[in-house]
Order: C-alpha cells, then structure tokens, then sequence
C-alpha cells in the first residue's frame, strides 16, 4: 500500500490526536420509548405520538431491542457489558427537544473499554481504544426554510434509538480516523444494528481534534468537527484542522475549544459555538426508568446471534489467499462478502475473485444496480469459472456468457449451447485445422521459415477465424510452433 499524504508530513515537530463520536441510528421496528414506527413518515410530524412529542406527563418504557442492539455493538467491538447501566437526563434547549431534556447514559454506560482493530499503512494492527457506548434518543430536526425567516421543527426523527460510540484520543493521523470509521461502519453493518446510510444521518461522526508539539506531555486543545456525513470529507476536514491549528500555534494564537462546521463548498472549517462543558448540562438520574439489569444469560444470548465480524474475515481470506487489497473490498460490503464465499463454496477456480471484483461489480455499477437485483447467482458464477478453467470456453466467450446471464438468468450451459460458444479445444481436431491451414499458405509459411517471425502472428489469426474464435489460443500457438 502507498503511504498517504498528509499535512502532517510537512511538521515533523508536530503530533495529532484524534477521538470520534460517532451516532448510530438502531435499525428496531419502533422508536426507543413507545410503539411509534422507528424510521418512519415521510411527511413532517406524520410519525409521533404523545410520547416521542414530548408531551407532559407521559412516561417512557424502554423498547427491549434497543439493549439487544447495543449489546451486540458492544461484543463486536470487544467491550465489556456493564450489568447495571443507568439512563440519564441531559438538559438542553432546542425547538427540535420538545421535553428540553435528551435521555441518554451518564455515569453508567451500557457498554465500556472494549477497542476497534485497524490495519495501519505498513500492514500492522493498531487497537483504537473505545471509552464507552451509550444508548440515547435522538431529537426532531428543526428545518430553517430557505428565503425566508421561517423555521419549522419536524418530530419523525425524535425518539429514534441511537447508540454514541467514544473512542480514546489514540487516532494519530488523518488515515487512521478514516480507517477506524470505515471499520465501524462495516461492524455496525455485519452486526445489523445500523443501516450505516450517511446521506440519511444514520451513521454520523463528531471528530475531536488537537495538536501538539511532540515532546509535549498533555494534549492540546481540542476542536470538534460536528457531523460530517462522508468518509472524504472528514478526511478532507481534518486536513484542513491540522493545518489551521498548526498554523495558529506557529503565529503564537491560542486554541480554543469549540464545535466547527465543515463547509463542503468553501473547503474549510468554520466555527458553530464553544463547546458546552458536561456541567451545563445538569444530567441527573432518569426517574421515570428503572435500572437498566443485565445478566450473563443475555449477554450469552446476544453473542451467538454474532456474526463472523469484518476484521476477522478479511485476515481469513487472506490466509485463503486473496490480496489484502482484494479482500478489503469483498469484506467492506456484506453482501459482497456473502456472495463471494457462497460461490467460493462451489468452485476453487483461482479466477474466482477478479471475475467478482472486475466484472461482476463493473456490471453492476455499470446498471447501477444492487447484487440482489442481478441475475448472476453465486452458483450461476462458480459454474461460469469451472466452464472457464476446464477449458470448454474460453476468456472472450466467457465474457460473452456473463453478460448474458447477468441479464437473463439463464444457466450459463444454456447460453453456451445456445451461442455456439464452446471452445474446440480438442488437440486432434485443432491439429488438423493447424495443418489444413499450413498447407493452405505455402508462401507464407516459406517466409516463417526463412526468419519472419511475425508470420507467426498471421497464423493464429488464421486458425482462429477457421474455428470461429472458438480455438484455445494456447494450444493453437502450441501446435503451431511444433508444426510450422
Ligand atoms: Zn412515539
């Protein structure tokens, strides 16, 4: 792997801490406090009740999926359960908290100290360090309309679940941040506990970054990058921070803490507020839930609904083989990976997996399309490949039989026949075409001989159009070679 540029190449007496933040929108059916559809309601307001509005009075009652889900979050980023987690009161004033509080964890996080495994550039593995994950609720969305001083506060999204997952500072460098994002977004995938869309807000990161003098002994002041929804652009802010704090450092600024925005227009960071400190915050014990009690049982329960996690596959299926390359783009998408085994299932062709990555995505990016929308099943591809390695048809005819199944789904031995698409790879029966051929240009065959090579080349493409393209181009150079 090439090393990745960064500004921070440029101050060698510099080092970089990064901690993220990262909200993640749980996939359960209902919201996280009443029987309200989670995800719900395409026109404002149209999916709440008195509960997720806000109403006084009302009481909340703990949607049981939502510990199920940050349960196995936890597990798959190698945390520890806490048995008895609290929920909290956070206090804050917004159009979009109707309550003027969020419930979230405080003091007694449901999950803590687990970490997250990150291939670095030179191919070893870095653990970046969570602190804790915590359930909360997440608010309504105020809607500034453009043109006019008119804002408007749509509750559908109050009430849906979420977990905030908090890494340690131990992010060093812009490639890192990326890579441990990509990582989490691919376990909250594999897990299921989040559909991991960006653009829809369902994952979404806050990144705290400072700098530093490298013989310094504490951190530097941080800032916080605020919800930025692509892996590009937190990569590009970051960037962008580095430079801008160095900068001030150099020049003798000091740092404040605060929250910036990354504007995607103008390329740069800009700020929002200072940040808030946890005591403006007046968090208090949730009264109106009871202790959140975990046992071994449940947790037991939740670990064997655990999947084979990304990080894990991807090291397997470089031991089987693959390039960290190759496998780095079978694992990032789970139904990629899926696909990839199940046809690896049935075939051992060494193809396999150029043929995944090359063709198959090319087509379906190509007709921009989903996996589950093409036609070419993992088994119809494994047979592809057999076809392929036992020489019944050849490269060009085998892309031919692709596009034809992808689009037809028809068994790809159907499509040959139908086609005429099998190779004449007998060598008696290329033998004769090879002599019939010889003897039909003698004075080509005088010019071979007497030390014009590139006749050579005049001859394949002789035999080849007397097979109709349907020759294995291996055993035709052979024969010629014994035969001219
Ligand atoms: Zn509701």
């Amino acid at each position: 792997m090439s090393k990745h540029v960064s500004v921070l190449d440029q101050y060698p007496d510099y080092a970089l801490n990064i901690g993220i933040e990262v909200h993640v929108q749980l996939t359960t059916a209902s919201k996280i406090f009443c029987a309200t559809a989670n995800g719900g309601g395409t026109t404002p307001n149209s999916c709440i009740c008195i509960v997720c509005a806000g109403y006084p009075g009302v009481l909340p009652v703990l949607n049981k999926n939502v510990p199920n889900l940050a349960i196995l979050a936890g597990l798959a980023t190698n945390c520890q359960i806490t048995r008895r987690s609290i929920f909290a009161r956070k206090h804050y004033f917004y159009p979009d908290l109707p309550k003027g509080y969020q419930v979230t964890q405080a003091d007694e996080p449901i999950c803590t100290q687990g970490y997250i495994p990150i291939v670095l550039e030179d191919g070893s593995i870095k653990k970046i360090r969570l602190i804790r994950i915590h359930i909360e609720e997440d608010a309504g969305k105020n809607i500034h309309a453009a043109g006019t001083n008119e804002s408007f506060v749509d509750l559908n999204r109050a009430g849906t679940p979420l977990l905030e997952i908090v890494s340690y500072p131990d992010i060093e460098s812009t490639y890192e941040a990326k890579a441990y994002l990509k990582a989490l977004h691919q376990i909250v995938r594999y897990i299921g506990v989040c559909t991991g869309n960006m653009d829809e807000g369902a994952f979404r990161a806050d990144t705290n970054i400072s700098v530093r003098k490298k013989d310094a002994t504490e951190m530097g002041t941080r800032c916080e990058l605020k919800n930025i929804n692509s892996f590009k652009f937190i990569g590009d802010a970051v960037e962008y921070e580095i430079e801008r704090q160095i900068d001030m450092l150099e020049s003798g600024q000091k740092i404040v803490q605060q929250t910036r925005l990354w504007d995607t227009q103008q390329k740069v960071t800009r700020a929002m507020r200072s940040k808030e400190e946890a005591a403006d915050y007046r968090y208090f014990p949730e009264p109106d839930l009871p202790i959140l009690e975990i046992d071994d049982a449940w947790i037991e329960r939740m670990r064997a609904q655990l999947p084979e996690l990304p990080f894990a596959k991807a090291q397997r299926l470089v031991q089987e083989g693959l390039s960290a390359y190759e496998a780095d783009i079978i694992v990032d998408d789970k139904d990629l990976a899926d696909y990839y085994e199940a046809a690896r299932a049935l075939t051992g062709s060494k193809q396999l997996v150029n043929w995944i990555l090359r063709d198959l995505l090319g087509y379906l990016k190509e007709h921009k399309m989903d996996l589950a929308q093409c036609c070419m099943t993992p088994t119809y591809m494994a047979h592809l490949m057999d076809l392929l390695d036992k020489g019944v048809i050849n490269a060009a005819a085998a892309k031919e039989v692709f596009a034809a199944v992808a689009a037809t789904g028809q068994h790809p031995d159907d499509v040959v026949k139908e086609k005429g698409l099998q190779q004449i790879g007998s060598v008696d029966e290329l033998e004769a075409i090879v002599k019939a051929t010889i003897a039909a240009y003698p004075e080509q065959v005088a010019q071979y001989r007497s030390g014009k090579d590139k006749m050579f080349g005049f001859f394949v493409g002789q035999v080849m159009k007397d097979t109709k393209g349907k020759g294995n181009p291996a055993i035709i150079n052979d024969l010629l070679k014994k035969n001219l």
